[in-house]
């Protein structure tokens, strides 16, 4: 099993539990519940010895008077977790009274050096808290929503309807051709980096994971794809993906590709992967470890994709 960046959550995100308001209100007050700031979707880290996540008590959290509810991540050993957007703080380092080593970061920087568990921990809470800022209003009638079960629903008072934090399906493939892998720049952030990634688009609705991949391929690159199959997923919560891997055959090799989207689409040899992979290429860069694209294009560098 392939876990990436991002998964391997240990918390038990305590379903029955979260139905009870009561003991949700009385869990936000234990001493014992432990409490993740989030400022302006930055999290809280410390850096004694290791990087962890800062957990700060429910103390800490109460004299601040935060108007928004925290959101209830789960459990760990009986022991409620809790994830809170803080940015309503001005200066929230002067606030929370935070020591020299503790400091808000930036979800892709604090996660290239958390442990696994805690990377999953802060897509959860990053995703939650995100999806929360943005869904304040109903969007069948447009009166304010109110959060419940936790965070895990935001109720409309006045027409009743649910709605449900979003989780939005990318498809991300590496196409090969046998000896040549398809990479694209595409762009915004990846243009100006210089880096070459797998090909990757959102899902339409209506359309199994087989059919984007094909489509995405034959939209950006111009080449059909036949036999596509999948590799392993990763939450990427920026703000709220899944990216669904897959491996991909071409079945034509002459690219044509979107001007709108792409700013350029190659093939790429196996050597040369290989030596970009390990950061020996002269000018090719493929995506960091974190990103679930750096271990698609190097499974099928080192021939380890099982077409059967
Ligand atoms: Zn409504």
């Amino acid at each position: 099993m392939h876990l990436h960046v991002f998964a391997g959550n240990p918390l038990d995100r305590g379903d029955t539990y979260r139905r009870d308001q009561k003991w949700l209100d009385e869990q936000a007050l234990n001493p014992r519940s432990r409490f993740l700031p989030l400022w302006q979707l930055n999290v809280l880290i410390q850096t004694e010895q290791e990087t962890r996540l800062g957990w700060v008590s429910p103390a800490d959290i109460t004299r601040l008077n935060i108007d928004v509810p925290p959101v209830f991540l789960g459990l760990s050993d009986g022991v409620a977790h809790f994830a809170i957007d803080v940015s309503q703080l001005g200066d929230s380092r002067h606030e929370l009274n935070l020591e020299e080593s503790w400091r808000f970061e930036e979800g892709r920087a604090a996660a290239t050096c958390l442990s696994s568990a805690e990377t999953g921990i802060l897509a959860q809470s990053r995703a939650q808290l995100d999806w929360h800022r943005r869904h304040q209003f109903c969007s069948v009638c447009g009166q304010r929503t109110v959060q419940g079960r936790g965070g895990h629903v935001r109720k409309c008072p006045a027409c009743k309807a649910e709605h449900f934090p979003r989780t939005d399906p990318v498809a991300i493939m590496v196409v090969s051709d046998g000896e040549r892998c398809l990479l694209g720049q595409s762009r915004g952030r990846l243009a100006r980096t210089g880096a070459y990634s797998a090909l990757a688009g959102f899902m339409d609705q209506g359309e199994c994971i087989e059919e984007a991949v094909r489509r995405e391929v034959k939209e950006e690159a111009g080449i059909e794809v036949g036999q596509v199959r999948y590799h392993s997923s990763q939450p990427w919560p920026f703000p709220s993906s899944l990216m669904i891997g897959c491996h991909a055959r071409a079945l034509t090799t002459d690219i044509h590709k979107d001007d709108g989207e792409m700013t350029d689409v190659r093939w790429f040899p196996r050597a040369e992967v290989l030596a970009a992979l390990r950061g020996e290429h002269p000018h090719l860069r493929v995506p960091a470890p974190i990103a679930i694209a750096h271990h698609l294009i190097k499974a099928w560098a080192v021939g380890d994709v099982r077409w059967e």
